[in-house]
């Protein structure tokens, strides 16, 4: 049998491989500098955890979960998405409040799979929790920008809004059904649902028709209470102070019921449709839902399969920061494993090929490794106490001496841009 991967999964080999977990661990750079600790949680919980948060009428509930009975017969979902994990877990292993959380790992969702939506994929997420300042909202809003702008995309867009709160929101509900309920044959029929459970997701909708339907909406932020108005001023306020820019815009609602007040997505347009590399918002009910005290909290979940994607193609052909060892005879080896063991020691990664016994087999490994340089141990070099380093990108070979070897290698691999937190080109 020749096995595949199942529909709207990925594998990533090397080089990419390679650059996913390079954007991971700089993403873990960015949050710990801001203050925030990795938190891990289970990849499935029980089912009830996600209707509760995410809304019962919401699409990844009502369409997208991967469910199942366990053997005992436990209702368990694949988690879709990070934050009801974060706030359960946070909750049952009593965690002092307010505390700052990232996440990263595979999320799962059934939905229809295309270029930048998959069944499997993954998310890096940021939590809040405790922290009611229009300033955090602000301070979390350009972490993610951050990233993106150090991992290399150059085209990230921010989005913000304001939905409002559990004060204003009810009146601006009831006028937007009443304006709803006016075109009502307009609308698809997803979003005659959603008129029902929840008609703010209405200005999620793709659909032609019903982006035409609700050209002359109301819309939240023309409707928020006092407090609302001023959270949200106080966010664009501070959006500007760190000058990150961004553009408002009056639909984004998001697609899950918890959010109340900020809203926000980073957008790229070199996607296509699906051009959210990420989004999130404030939610302040959430963990006073799951039993917990009240608790205001912001965060954002970003996709990391669409930020590759806005990033240039992976050069196959780069070379990585690796050093080969290649021996001449036999004799050579344990020389050749000092050295290596040497190298490792100072950081610098290295490897030897013991297999191929003539040197250039070895050079062919250490070329298909896509190594940088080889370090050559052994003949006449080696009883000088030298070696020869040759560069596997110009063929150019120089002798140094086996003491300085570490200092030539250390300047190379700096020179050659050929870094290991290779996220970008
Ligand atoms: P959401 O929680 O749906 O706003 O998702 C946050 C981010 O995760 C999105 O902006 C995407 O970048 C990413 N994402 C969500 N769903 C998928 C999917 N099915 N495949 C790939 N990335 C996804």
């Amino acid at each position: 049998m020749k096995a595949r991967r199942p529909k709207g999964t990925l594998d990533f080999v090397p080089p990419e491989s390679d650059r996913l977990r390079a954007a991971e661990e700089l993403f873990g750079q960015v949050c710990r500098l801001a203050g925030f600790e990795a938190v891990v949680f289970p990849t499935f919980e029980h089912t009830e955890v996600f209707v509760k948060s995410s809304g019962a009428g919401s699409d990844i509930v009502a369409k997208e979960m991967y469910s199942f009975s366990d053997r005992a017969g436990r209702e368990l979902t694949l988690r879709p998405e990070g934050t009801p994990g974060v706030v359960r877990a946070v909750l049952e292993n009593g965690v002092r409040l307010p505390c700052r959380l990232y996440y990263t790992g595979s999320f799962f969702r059934y939905s229809q799979p295309q270029k930048g939506r998959y069944r499997e994929f993954h998310q890096l997420g940021v939590e809040a929790l405790g922290e009611a300042s229009s300033r955090t909202d602000a301070e979390v809003i350009r972490l993610g920008s951050e990233f993106f702008s150090r991992l290399g995309i150059s085209d990230c867009r921010t989005v913000v809004n304001s939905i409002g709160c559990r004060d204003c929101r009810p009146a601006f509900r009831g006028l937007l059904v009443g304006f709803l309920k006016e075109r009502r044959e307009q609308l698809c029929t997803d979003c005659q649902l959603r008129l029902a459970h929840n008609p703010l997701r209405v200005f999620d909708c793709k659909n032609a028709t019903c982006r035409n339907a609700l050209a002359e909406a109301p819309v939240p932020r023309q409707h928020l209470c006092s407090g609302c108005a001023s959270h949200f001023a106080g966010v664009l306020a501070e959006l500007k102070r760190l000058e990150l820019p961004f553009s408002l815009d009056d639909r984004l609602v998001r697609g899950l019921d918890y959010y109340n007040r900020t809203t926000f997505e980073y957008v790229s347009d070199s996607l296509g449709a699906q051009d959210s590399l990420g989004g999130g918002g404030r939610y302040d009910y959430l963990i006073e839902e799951f039993g917990g005290p009240a608790t205001p909290a912001v965060g954002f979940a970003l996709g990391l399969e669409r930020a590759l994607l806005a990033l240039p193609e992976v050069d196959p052909t780069r070379r990585r920061a690796l050093v080969f060892v290649v021996w001449l005879t036999e004799a050579d080896i344990s020389e050749a494993q000092s050295l290596l063991a040497r190298l490792r020691r100072e950081g610098i990664a290295a490897r030897i090929d013991y297999d191929a016994t003539r040197l250039k087999q070895q050079f062919r490994s250490a070329d298909s490794a896509r190594a940088c340089c080889c370090v050559i141990v052994g003949g006449e070099e080696l009883m000088r106490g030298a070696c020869a380093i040759k560069d596997l990108a110009s063929g150019e070979q120089t002798e140094v001496r086996l003491s300085d070897v570490v200092e030539q290698l250390r300047r190379r691999l700096a020179l050659s841009g050929s870094a290991p937190a290779g996220v970008s080109r």
